[in-house]
């Protein structure tokens, strides 16, 4: 992904560069600071259990607008309502991945599961959602917020327009005059004037100072932000609610090294790790069996072990009378089994609740050994997170077809909110074989720069980007391309700053970077009913203007946390 050249940049929360001296030593002791807090993932090129790399971050918090942020925290319990809603209808999901499942192995796979489980009916009708929806800031929107941005290639234009338009008042002869020396002069002072005003405009925008949302659109200047658009939502494995809050520990630790600790107000509460563990206690509690457990399904190896070794460890500590196992799909298939009620049992060990941080690609499924797993799981008594159900109204595809005109008023009654949720989807497009599908492949040949293509995955790493994308869709048939999606590509602001890698070169130079918010979310109910339903916090991802993706645990994206700001704040200090 590369960022154009007039990219607005938002202003940052602190003044950079910092001096070198300073950098090394705060780096330095940042590092530290990380890995002692749990900011750390284990290493893929030298793995060892007995070991942990630093997670890459952002040194100083990433500025995020404040209006926005607080608006995608207030939509959450929508979104997850909405999507409480989606899993629950059957003929919708059934309909939406129809022609997918014909292409898509995976998702036929797990659609099979659903199919089966629905014709036995659901032995447990609880679900336990744990969301997260991601979202990136959109600069392209055509509402302004002017304050809060410094433009790269907008001030020397303004200020160079700004001083044309005075000396074309002047060459216009609108000005008037009695003498040649007073119309000299006058003349000179209107030249000086503009010159000022020109360099007072450029300044006014370097300095992201005030200026009406008017003048800034009369000039032509890019905004920095207003609306955010959802990149998509995650029904299962929703990871960082422990890295999210660390990585605001990490920063605020950093913010007081360098002497700013009156900025911390501005880096919001995040309390996603206990949001997110209540949540399955909160399921465990529903399922009232004092000596049932909480099972995480995990990878063969997890190199992302502290974001759920730290969801383990709280659920220990503050209820103690909880027991926490984790097993791989192999495992499950090795030791588990039905009991009378279709309790889900390992050896002797009910169990309560299923969180799953594997299943979410084929990669996860060795065998039919895996599927055998995981279906044995879907029809115990158990509550999962997710039910297969809410696995499928996660897939791309769904999200795609919510985005069309009047599908969400089958999920949300209240028209206010409808208008709130749609405004969140970019361009969303089925590539499937009909008359809409057929354009939305040649409109794709003809702009790949405008599109992201995407599979039915999770976990990073499968989309493809602008122009790459003509020769993929080329190299599918027609019915293999309703296994994929088409949407815009969202052009977040850039913001500047210091990522700090393990193995880099210290000190770290400022580079170009864009963030990624996810929002969390816990819903819990059934068909009928919601029982719980409530934000939990946040993660901020942060990557190179030019990656065009930024998992973390792929060693793309950086752990950072917003830094709210207003669009009246002044510059930073
Ligand atoms: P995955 O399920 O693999 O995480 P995503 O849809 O989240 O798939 O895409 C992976 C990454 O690609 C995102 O984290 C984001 O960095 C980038 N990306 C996805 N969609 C868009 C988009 N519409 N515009 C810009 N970047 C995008
Ligand atoms: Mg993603």
């Amino acid at each position: 992904m590369t960022s154009e050249a007039n990219t607005p940049v938002l202003r940052n929360c602190i003044r950079l560069p910092l001096a070198e001296d300073e950098l090394l030593e705060v780096t330095a002791k940042a590092k530290d600071y990380a890995i002692m807090h749990g900011a750390a993932m284990r290493s893929k090129t030298a793995f060892s259990p007995d070991s942990l790399n630093f997670a890459p971050f952002v040194l100083v918090p990433s500025s995020f607008p404040r209006k926005e942020f607080e608006k995608a925290v207030a939509l959450q319990p929508i979104i997850n309502r909405l999507m409480h809603n989606v899993a629950h209808d059957e003929e919708f999901i059934t309909t939406t991945l129809a022609e997918t499942i014909k292409v898509d192995e995976f998702t036929a796979n797990l659609f099979n599961i659903y199919r089966k489980v629905l014709a036995h009916g659901f032995t447990q009708k609880i679900s336990l959602g744990m969301l997260r929806s991601d979202l990136m800031l959109e600069s392209g929107c055509p509402e302004l917020s002017p304050r809060a941005f410094r433009s790269k290639a907008g001030a020397d234009e303004a200020g160079t327009a700004a001083a044309a338009a005075v000396v074309g008042t002047e060459t216009d002869g609108t000005v008037g005059g009695t003498g040649e020396d007073k119309e000299k002069k006058i003349k000179k002072e209107m030249v000086a004037a503009a010159a000022e005003r020109a360099k007072n405009d450029r300044r006014e925008l370097q300095l992201s100072q005030a200026t009406t949302e008017q003048k800034m659109k009369a000039k032509g200047v890019p905004s920095a932000y207003c609306c955010w658009k959802q990149v998509e939502i995650n029904t299962i494995a929703s990871g960082f609610g422990h890295l999210g809050p660390a990585s605001k520990t990490i920063q605020r630790f950093v913010l007081s090294e360098l002497g700013h600790a009156d900025k911390l107000k501005n880096m919001p509460q995040n309390n996603a790790l206990a949001g997110l563990c209540d949540g399955m206690v909160k399921a465990w509690d529903i399922y009232a069996r004092p000596n049932a457990v909480i099972l995480f399904i995990i990878e063969d190896v997890s190199y992302n072990i502290c974001d759920q070794r730290f969801h383990e460890f709280y659920i220990r500590e503050t209820y103690p009378h909880i027991k926490v196992l984790r097993r791989t799909l192999s495992d499950v298939h090795r030791e588990g089994k039905l009991g009378q009620n279709k309790e889900l049992l390992l050896g002797q060990q009910e169990v309560a609740v299923i969180y799953f941080r594997a299943g979410y690609e084929p990669g996860h499924y060795h065998s039919q050994a895996e599927w055998d797993a995981r279906y044995l799981m879907e029809t115990s008594l158990a509550i999962k997170c997710p039910s297969i159900h809410y696995h499928l109204a996660g897939t791309k595809k769904v999200q795609q077809a919510l985005a069309q005109p009047a599908v969400l008023e089958r999920f949300i009654n209240d028209p206010e909110e409808i208008k709130a949720v749609g405004k969140i989807f970019t361009g969303l497009y089925s590539l499937d074989d009909n008359e809409a599908g057929n354009a939305s492949y040649e409109m794709a040949l003809k702009t790949p720069e405008k599109f992201v293509l995407k599979p039915q995955r999770e976990g990073g790493g499968n989309n493809v980007y602008g122009v790459d994308i003509p020769d993929a869709l080329k190299r599918m048939s027609r019915v293999e391309r309703s296994a994929w999606i088409l949407m815009d590509l969202i052009h977040p602001p850039l913001t500047k700053g210091y990522m700090v890698r393990p193995g880099a070169e210290m000190p770290p130079q400022i580079v170009d970077m864009v963030s990624e918010l996810g929002i969390f979310g816990v819903v819990i109910g059934d068909a009928d009913n919601i029982v719980h339903n409530y934000q939990a916090g946040h993660m901020l991802r942060t990557k190179l203007s030019t990656a065009n993706e930024g998992g973390v645990a792929a060693g793309l994206g950086a752990l950072d946390s917003p830094y709210l700001i207003d669009s009246d704040d002044e510059e930073e200090q």
